[in-house]
């Protein structure tokens, strides 16, 4: 009896504490009540309890049709029946041995665990020691609000029962059974369990290899739930290694329901793991305030916060899962969608940004010096930016545009723009060979309308452009200290006024005086954080972030609805398509004769080495042994270059120089040349591995050919690919525009994959899977109509919502 008593009387508290509302347990009181009774009934022995027992109808209970006076009224009731059942206890005999839980130590837990107690560490919960924090600690977990958002991966269907003569041979079951006998055997040559179960229609046998402890889990005439995979040995069914569990008083675990399976980690077994799980959903999923507004979670059919957290870690049955994932799916992206909002709103409000005067001759003269017109898109798409740039409310701009589709040029003329308004620029590339080669194209084009009057190695000064020289310099981290120090010095000073770099930009002791505009190239290689710490340098510049992987709309409206959006939607005229083929090993050697004789036609070669992953210094060492065999080996008489990662910048420079310049036939490279890199007259690009590269990788990698008039051609080598390698070969030999590579990689790939959500500095979306647009576009409709009406969320009714979207954007904060 008193196993039975703490459970009610906690539930109890909780209705309490919740205000009367029936939203203790799941599937309202009255269904637990009765179920509770039933078992509760056959175990009280004195008359007296009895007769107040059925006083309180507890096994008919009618909670749910009371008001709420009445309501309290009962439930002060039935404590005070709780209470006496104590007393009785008390005097009367002693409890049963079988209790498992000590009376005393229960309420003591259950008052830890009430108020803030969501963020307490798991190690306050019952059962969880130190050694196992450390291990959850390992998979993200540390609070218990971390418990209950650790979602399992997935649920094996072991909800219908059968009985034994019904099984079948090969498929996953499930029984209720008795014990008839289970001992210790041997099983393939080690010690594991056997054990036969039997109810009215027949017996059958299970085994558990390895496993010996089971045999003493199960006694002689004990009820058995077991769940899995039946096998036919020797004409009989048998269950091998199944789920089991007994049917004790307690809600199924393991077996006979939806079943969760969490991703673990060595050490954490998922028996334990989803014992834990129950036991912390049980008690605290009802603790979780919904932060949603009720109105909202009325207009868009989404199930109660708790509810939700309970159901998508035991579910009910599917429809109540599906529902479950649902509510919180939208809850990632309407999160995602406010913090976003919210923060264009403190970017553009909270303080004026330099309104760049736009000099239009000066632009003009630029724009005409060109060696070729501007496609119309690039013309709209300037254009945005300049009238952007004229107000005095922070640019911030995602500027997309297919691979080799202008990005640089139209941001060049808003840097020279800025330039010439007296402001500094910006521009950051996300490697060290792109930035070099920014500035040296940025500088070749300014040369065609200015004279060049100095040239240090990071420095280019030109005149006849704006009143004073304008200077241009390379700021990248490889650089001599001294070199460094003097540009960082020349920043300071106003003396620079478009800086070209990496990384080396933001860090601190880079300190504009004047910053007007800030470009990022490449934009998905650069987190959030990136993007703040530029609008930092100065007072709040204009940012343009540009980026060539093609984001469908919704989708980068989502994650990136902080920026404004423009799209180079047209290429420059003249480009052919690629004509793209996938092959296997066996054909390597056709493709180096392929390749040789484009060479022979005085085209250039890209070969991309594979991806190696585990550290930059052994990719390098791979590209090296791969650049020796293909330099004696195979193209012996042809000349080969090398570029990864480890080289200087000096070297870096040397090999694209060089291959720039056409002496160079071959380059070889890891993969980082996956992004920008600029030369017309390469017409092969070779990609080893080519099945472990993602779609968008391979589409920037083709990219980096059919940049000039010829017929391009991209080779992808791939041995064996998996399935989904497959299917990704298959499309991109198929297709060669970017945006419906990008829609068709949306539909192979899971949840937040699609350009990995944590690199980005976003929070995690776990439930959300991006390829529901449908989700994504009701999660944004909602969130603009909410920030509408109170976009500091400062009202009342948006306190929770307010904290809710504090903690999860600093919970994404740690950026890599
Ligand atoms: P991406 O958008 O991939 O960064 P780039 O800016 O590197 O592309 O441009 C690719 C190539 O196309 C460069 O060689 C550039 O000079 C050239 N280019 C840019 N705009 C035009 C145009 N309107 N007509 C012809 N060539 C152009
Ligand atoms: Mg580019």
């Amino acid at each position: 009896m008193l196993t039975k008593v703490e459970p009610l009387r906690k539930v109890l508290e909780l209705e309490r504490e919740k205000g009367y509302a029936d939203t203790a347990v799941i599937g309202g009181l009255d269904r637990f009540l009765r179920r509770w009774a039933a078992q509760a009934l056959e175990s009280i022995t004195s008359p007296r309890l009895l007769s107040q027992f059925k006083k309180l109808r507890l096994d008919d209970a009618k909670y749910a049709s009371l008001n709420q006076p009445q309501r309290q009224k009962w439930i002060a009731d039935v404590f005070a029946f709780l209470e006496s059942i104590k007393t009785e206890k008390a005097e009367g005999k002693p409890p049963t041995k079988k209790s498992v839980t000590p009376p005393r130590k229960r309420p003591a837990t259950a008052q830890k665990v009430t108020g803030q107690s969501l963020d307490f560490p798991i190690t306050s919960l019952k059962g969880v020691s130190t050694a196992m924090a450390a291990k959850f600690k390992r998979l993200g977990v540390q609070t218990i609000r971390d418990l209950l958002y650790f979602f399992p991966h997935r649920h094996l269907d072991y909800s219908q029962t059968r009985s034994i003569s019904e099984l079948t041979g090969g498929e996953e079951q499930t029984i209720t059974a008795n014990v008839w006998q289970a001992q210790v055997t041997m099983l393939g040559g080690r010690r594991g369990t056997e054990a036969i179960v039997g109810d009215e229609t027949g017996n059958v046998r299970a085994v558990w290899f390895n496993n010996p402890y089971i045999a003493r889990s199960l006694p002689t005439n004990a009820r058995v739930v077991l769940s899995g995979r039946v096998t036919v040995f020797g004409g009989r069914h048998v269950f091998e290694s199944p789920e089991w569990e007994l049917l004790e008083d307690k809600e199924l675990v393991h077996t006979g329901r939806l079943v969760p399976l969490y991703s673990l980690t060595r050490g954490l077994k998922p028996r334990q793991v989803r014992k834990l799980m129950k036991q912390v959903v049980d008690q605290f999923a009802g603790q979780v305030a919904d932060f949603l507004p009720p109105n909202l979670k009325k207009r868009c059919h989404l199930l109660e916060l708790p509810r939700a957290i309970f159901q998508a870690h035991y579910p009910e049955d599917e429809t109540a899962k599906d529902n479950a994932r649902t509510r919180l799916a939208f809850d990632e992206l309407f999160l995602l969608q406010l913090g976003v909002l919210g923060r264009k709103h403190e970017w553009q409000e909270s303080q004026p940004a330099a309104p760049v005067s736009v000099e239009k001759p000066l632009l003009d003269s630029f724009i005409k010096s060109l060696p070729f017109e501007l496609t119309a898109a690039q013309q709209k798409v300037l254009k945005e930016l300049l009238s952007d740039l004229e107000k005095p409310r922070a640019m911030s701009r995602l500027l997309q545009g297919e691979v080799g589709s202008g990005k640089t040029v139209v941001a060049t003329a808003a840097l020279l723009a800025a330039a010439s308004s007296g402001y500094q620029g910006a521009f950051m590339a996300p490697t060290e060979i792109l930035a070099e080669q920014h500035f040296t194209s940025v500088g070749e084009v300014l040369s065609r309308t200015a004279a060049k009057v100095t040239e240090e190695d990071n420095l280019r000064r030109f005149t006849g452009l704006l009143a004073k020289p304008l200077t241009l310099a390379l700021l990248i981290g490889d650089l001599k200290q001294a070199s460094k120090q003097a540009i960082q010095q020349r920043i300071r000073d106003g003396e620079i006024d478009i800086v070209i770099g990496t990384h080396a930009l933001i860090q601190k002791e880079v300190d504009f005086s004047k910053l007007g505009l800030a470009v990022v190239d490449e934009q998905h290689r650069f987190g959030v954080a990136q993007r703040s710490a530029l609008r930092q340098k100065g007072f709040n510049p204009h940012v343009l972030v540009m980026t060539a992987t093609p984001i469908p709309r919704t989708l980068a409206l989502t994650l990136y609805g902080d920026l404004d959006l423009s799209v180079i939607d047209e290429l420059p005229p003249g480009r052919q398509s690629i004509k793209t083929r996938w092959l296997k090993s066996a054909q390597r050697t056709s493709a180096y004769a392929f390749l040789r004789r484009q060479v022979a036609e005085g085209h250039q070669a890209f070969i991309i080495c594979p991806l190696v992953e585990e550290s930059e210094a052994i990719q390098a060492k791979a590209a090296v042994a791969e650049y020796e065999r293909l330099s004696k080996e195979v193209f012996p008489d042809l000349k080969l270059g090398l570029i990864h990662g480890r080289l200087s910048a000096a070297e870096k420079d040397g090999v694209m120089h060089k291959f720039r310049a056409g002496e160079l036939d071959i380059l070889v490279s890891t993969p980082v040349v996956e992004v920008g890199i600029d030369v017309p007259n390469a017409t092969v690009m070779l990609v080893e591995s080519a099945d472990r590269f993602g779609l968008s990788q391979l589409h920037q990698f083709r990219g980096r050919v059919g940049r000039g008039s010829q017929q391009s051609y991209c080779m992808l080598l791939a041995e064996n690919p998996s399935d989904i390698g497959q299917a990704r070969l298959d499309l991109i030999e198929k297709i060669q525009d970017g945006f419906e590579l990008a829609e068709e990689d949306l539909k192979l790939r899971g949840p937040g994959e699609f350009f990995g959500t944590r690199q980005s500095g976003l929070p995690d979306l776990r439930m959300a899977r991006l390829s529901d647009v449908k989700l994504l576009e009701l999660a944004r409709t909602e969130a603009i109509r909410l920030f509408e009406q109170d976009p500091a969320l400062s009202s009342p009714a948006h306190k929770l919502l307010s904290a809710e979207v504090a903690r999860v954007w600093q919970a994404g904060g740690e950026w890599s």
